[in-house]
Formats: structure tokens, sequence, C-alpha cells
């Protein structure tokens, strides 16, 4: 899912189809990859990180983005096993992870992948009757209430592509789910951008896209939520309790 959710976020931010034949090529000579160099993680280190062709180097993020994948989708399958609640997480997962994605290589939220996301969450929800659907209702108004607080305060701050992203991300977490995930994408991205500052990788007044920070938050809140709840002797609604 990692391989293939980058295929669509790298084609999406170079308007290329996702389908209809187009084989996937090497960046630099263009030469269509076999089969055998297509295998997640696995070619990567077989081909040392480079073209067969042309010895140009395989961008480490193609490593990095399958590992993640493999990471999420491993963290889900131990944490629900074959389970209603895993196949939901496995779908919002996947979400988040193209959004941080086309983010981080455009700088932008693609709103088609953030509202489908959302929809898709409540589309699902219809399984867990009325309260879940109010339950993404509400999620969805807290996540984008919260950002559109920040921009109106900040003046500029976040974009609406990030209040679009915590909409979608609300509707399939519920209210619970986004509130703590908020607090976790903007504690991570706060700590990683200190560090950023710290080994002057960036300056004071660069920009750092909170996107990706707020879909990862997401998945932490996803995987952690039921227990953060429970510590404040809460239970969390359908499907994560
Ligand atoms: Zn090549």
């Amino acid at each position: 899912m990692g391989s293939f959710l980058n295929v669509v976020a790298s084609r999406t931010v170079e308007e290329r189809p996702w389908w209809g034949g187009e084989r996937s090529r090497c960046d630099s000579c263009g030469r269509e990859l076999t089969a055998l160099e297509l295998i997640p993680i696995v070619s990567w280190f077989a081909l040392s990180g480079g073209c067969r062709s042309c010895g140009a180097k395989i961008p480490l993020r193609y490593l990095l983005v399958e590992v993640g994948g493999a990471t999420i989708g491993s963290l889900i399958a131990w944490r629900w096993g074959v389970s209603v609640t895993s196949a939901f997480a496995a779908v919002v997962a996947a979400g988040l992870f193209l959004n941080a994605l086309t983010d981080l290589y455009s700088g932008f939220v693609y709103d088609l992948f953030a509202w489908g996301l959302g929809a898709a969450g409540m589309i699902m929800r219809i399984g867990g009757g009325w309260s879940a659907l109010l339950d993404g209702l509400l999620g969805a108004g807290l996540g984008f209430a919260v950002i559109a607080v920040i921009i109106l305060v900040s003046r500029g701050g976040m974009g609406w592509g990030d209040a679009s992203l915590m909409a979608g991300t609300g509707a399939a977490l519920g209210w619970q789910l986004i509130a703590w995930g908020l607090y976790s994408g903007f504690m991570i991205g706060g700590v990683i951008a200190l560090g950023l500052l710290l080994f002057r990788r960036v300056r004071r007044k660069d920009a750092i896209p909170l996107g990706p920070f707020l879909a990862v938050g997401g998945i932490v809140s996803m995987l952690t939520g039921t227990w953060f709840y429970s510590f404040l002797g809460m239970s969390v609604s359908w499907p994560w309790g």
C-alpha cells in the first residue's frame, strides 16, 4: 500500500494519470522497470539504491515510504487483528498517508483526497448506526473549526487545505480521536520544527508544511486513542472502542 500510494501521490503532483497502461520507469533514464525491480523494500536493497542501466540513485524516500506503509499496516494488524476495526483503520490510514505524501511533495493538500477520506469515513460509519454517524459529523466539525480558528487568528499561518484535511480526518476518526489527533500532530510538528531550527536546517521565517504532521497525528491517535481516553476514565465510540 505504501508503494502504491507513493505512485498515486507522485503522479497526482506531477499531473500524470494514475492508471491506464503507464508503466513505472526510472526517473533518470526512462527505462521501463521490470516486475523484479518493483518489489517494495526488497528491490531497493537488491539494486543497492541505484538504477541497473544508468546508475542513477533511487531516492531514499521510496524506501522510507515503503517502510512507513509496512510499519503502519503492521501496527494496525497487531492492534486489532482480523476485524471490522482493522479494515476501517486501514482505509483511514491509507487516506492520511496519501494526504501526507501529496503535501510533502507539493506543499498542498488536495481537497479531493481530504474530502475523499471524509466521505469514506462517513460511508463506513453507516455500519455503526446513528451514533457513529453523529460522531463522524462532530469530528468533521471539530477538525475544521480548530484549524479555521488558527487560520483566522494567525492570518495565514496555515492553509484552508489543512482545514479540509482535518475535517475529513475528523469524519473518519470521530470527535474524541480527532481532538487527540490534533494535539498529537501539533506536538510532533512542534518538536520536529524545533529540531530543524536547532540543527539549522530551516530558518525562523521558513514555512514548514503542517499537513504531514497532522496526518501522522491522526494515525497516532487512531492507534493510541482508546488507551489515552481510558487513562482519562472515558470510553471511545465505535469502531475504536
Ligand atoms: Zn535509469
